[in-house]
C-alpha cells in the first residue's frame, strides 16, 4: 500500500502554500510565525524547488542554483528566517570574465567596476557615476518604456564590450535580454553592485535543513510528495485545495507554482474574468537552462585562483540570441571548493550552466535527447579544459540537466528558470482581485525571481495574506510579518 503522505494532516488550515521554492517557503514561514495555521505542500521529495541539490556516489553533492546572489540576502534571511542562516552567507572572492573581447577578474562591486570601466575601458568617471546612479534610482514608478539596450546606448554608445561586461552576468542571473525594460536590469544590477556576489556556505542541503527546522519551530505543517491537484473556489472565494484525492479547507492559498500553471492548470478558468485571462495568456515565460554537473576525484583539487564564478565565451560579439543558441558559445562555470561545504567531505565540484530554450529540447526523440545530453557534456568538458587542464581524467562524475529536467522536477511550464517576463508581475499581483484569498508568490517579472527576488516576494505576499486573515477588529499584526523577529 502506498505511504500516506497526508497522515495526520488536519481537515482545515488558515492557509495552504503550494510549492516549497524560496518564495513559498518564506511565505509559509512568516505566516506560521505570525500564528496562522499553515500547510505547505511540495510535490517533489525535497524542499527548495530550484534552490535544491542532489547527492551522487562518492560523497558528491551538487547544487542546482547556488551560483550567486546579492548581499540583500543577508538582511532578508536574518529578518524573515533566522540569524544562523544569515550568518552563513559569504561573499565570492573571484568573479572572472573570459571572452574574445576581454579577460579579467573582479570582486563584482561598484568600486571595482568603476575602476575597470575607467582604467580598462577608458570611460569618463562621471559617465560611470551617472550610469550607476541611474541604475540605482530605477523603480516601478519610473519610465518603463526604455529598454536595457537603450539604457546602454544612452551611456556607452557603440560600446559592445561594455555591454558585454555589464549584461552577461545579469542575463545569466535572471534571463533578461536587451529588449526587456531597463528597470528589470537596473534593480538587479544595482543589488549586485552594492557589495558583490554572495553564496550560502554549507550548500543548499544545509540551507534547506535549517529552513525546515525553522518552519517546524513556527508550526508549519510541511508535506513532501504532495502535489496539489486543484485549488478550490466557492462563490468567488478560496475554499481549499485537493491533494491525494482529499479536500483540505483553507481561507487562503499561496501558490508558489509557476504563474501560468497556477491559473491554467490548478484552477478552473471560469473563476476568472475574460480580460484577466487574456492578460494571463499574454504572459511570456522566461527561458530555461542547461547544466553539466562535474565532480573531481577525491585526490584531485582545483587552485582557487581559477575563480568562483567564471563567465566564459568564445563568441566574438555579445548577443543575447547567441546565449540561447543550442550551438553553445557561452558558459558560466561555478567552482565549488571544499570551503563550500566545511561540514562535508573535502570535494571539488564544477557546474557549467547555459541559458537554453525549452523548444530546442522538447521535440527530440528519446535517442536524440540522450545524444544531445552527451554532446552537451562533451562540449562542456572541452570548454573546461582551458581552465582545468586534464579535466577528463580528473573528473569522476559527470551528468547533464536540460530544460526538460527542470520542468520535470519543479513543474515549471517550459522549464522556466526565472519564472515569467515583466508582465507576469501585474498578473500575479492581481490574482486576489479575481478570487478572494488566492495569492501567488513565485518567480515573476524578472525582478521577483532569483533567490533574493523569490524570498522578498514571499515576504510581500505573506503580508497580504496576514492582512486578509486577521479579523478586522484585531490590532494589525502585519508588523510581526514585515519586521520579522
Ligand atoms: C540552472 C539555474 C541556475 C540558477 N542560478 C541562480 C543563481 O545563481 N542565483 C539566483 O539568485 N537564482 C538562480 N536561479 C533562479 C532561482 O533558483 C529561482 O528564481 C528561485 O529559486 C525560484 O524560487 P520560487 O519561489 O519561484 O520557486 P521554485 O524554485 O520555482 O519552486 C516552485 C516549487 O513549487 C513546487 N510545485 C509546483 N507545482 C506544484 C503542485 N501542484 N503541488 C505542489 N508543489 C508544486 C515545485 O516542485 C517547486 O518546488 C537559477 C535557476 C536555475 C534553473
Amino acid at each position: 500500500m502506498p505511504r500516506d503522505f497526508l497522515q495526520g494532516v488536519r481537515d482545515r488550515y488558515d492557509v495552504v502554500v503550494i510549492g516549497s521554492g524560496l518564495g513559498g517557503l518564506t511565505a509559509a514561514n512568516l505566516l506560521g510565525r505570525a500564528g496562522h495555521r499553515v500547510l505547505l505542500l511540495e510535490q517533489h521529495y525535497k524542499l527548495g524547488g530550484l534552490a535544491t541539490w542532489f547527492r551522487r556516489p562518492g560523497g558528491h553533492i551538487f547544487d542546482i542554483s547556488l551560483h550567486g546572489f546579492p548581499v540583500g540576502m543577508i538582511k532578508s534571511c536574518r529578518r524573515y528566517w533566522n540569524r544562523e542562516i544569515a550568518d552563513q552567507i559569504v561573499p565570492l572572492e573571484r568573479v572572472r570574465f573570459d571572452n574574445p573581447m576581454f579577460s579579467l577578474t573582479t570582486t563584482y562591486d561598484r568600486e571595482d567596476f568603476t575602476r575597470l570601466l575607467v582604467e580598462r575601458f577608458g570611460v569618463a568617471a562621471e559617465t560611470v557615476r551617472a550610469f550607476f546612479d541611474t541604475a540605482r534610482g530605477m523603480n516601478f514608478y519610473g519610465d518603463q518604456q526604455e529598454t536595457v539596450g537603450q539604457l546602454f546606448e544612452r551611456f556607452f554608445p557603440g560600446r559592445r564590450d561594455i555591454v558585454r561586461l555589464l549584461m552577461e552576468p545579469i542575463v545569466y542571473a535572471n534571463g533578461s535580454t536587451l529588449e526587456d525594460p531597463a528597470l528589470t536590469y537596473g534593480i538587479v544590477f544595482s543589488n549586485f553592485m552594492s557589495k558583490g556576489v554572495y553564496i550560502f556556505q554549507g550548500g543548499t542541503d544545509r540551507l534547506m535543513s535549517l529552513m525546515h527546522q525553522e518552519l517546524r519551530r513556527n508550526g508549519v505543517d510541511v508535506r513532501i510528495r504532495c502535489e496539489a491537484d486543484e485549488i478550490l473556489v466557492e462563490h468567488g472565494r478560496i475554499s481549499g485545495v485537493r491533494v491525494w484525492g482529499r479536500t483540505i479547507g483553507a481561507r487562503a492559498v499561496v501558490s508558489n507554482a509557476n504563474l501560468r500553471a497556477t491559473i491554467f492548470q490548478l484552477m478552473e478558468t471560469s473563476h476568472f474574468d475574460p480580460d484577466f485571462l487574456e492578460q494571463a495568456r499574454k504572459v511570456r515565460l522566461n527561458t530555461s537552462s542547461t547544466q553539466v554537473y562535474m565532480a573531481l576525484k577525491p585526490d584531485q583539487s582545483i587552485d582557487e585562483s581559477t575563480g568562483d564564478l567564471l563567465f566564459s565565451s568564445t563568441a566574438e560579439q555579445f548577443r543575447t540570441d547567441l546565449l540561447l543558441s543550442p550551438q553553445i558559445t557561452s558558459r558560466t562555470f561555478s567552482f565549488y571548493y571544499p570551503r563550500t561545504r566545511p561540514q562535508g567531505r573535502p570535494r571539488h565540484a564544477i557546474v557549467a550552466s547555459t541559458n537554453a530554450r525549452y523548444e530546442d529540447w522538447k521535440h527530440l526523440s528519446p535517442d536524440a535527447y540522450q545524444a544531445a545530453k552527451r554532446e552537451l557534456i562533451e562540449t562542456s568538458l572541452e570548454a573546461l579544459e582551458k581552465y582545468v587542464p586534464g579535466c577528463r581524467e580528473r573528473i569522476e562524475w559527470v551528468e547533464a540537466a536540460t530544460p526538460l529536467t527542470f520542468e520535470r522536477y519543479t513543474k515549471h511550464v517550459g522549464g522556466a528558470s526565472f519564472g515569467t517576463k515583466f508582465e507576469g508581475l501585474g498578473v500575479s499581483r492581481a490574482l486576489p482581485t479575481q478570487v478572494h484569498g488566492l495569492y501567488h508568490a513565485g518567480s515573476v517579472g524578472i525582478i521577483m525571481s532569483g533567490w533574493l527576488g523569490a524570498i522578498n516576494y514571499g515576504v510581500i505576499v505573506a503580508n497580504d495574506v496576514d492582512s486578509l486573515l486577521m479579523p478586522p477588529s484585531t490590532p494589525r499584526r502585519t508588523s510581526s510579518v514585515v519586521a520579522g523577529k
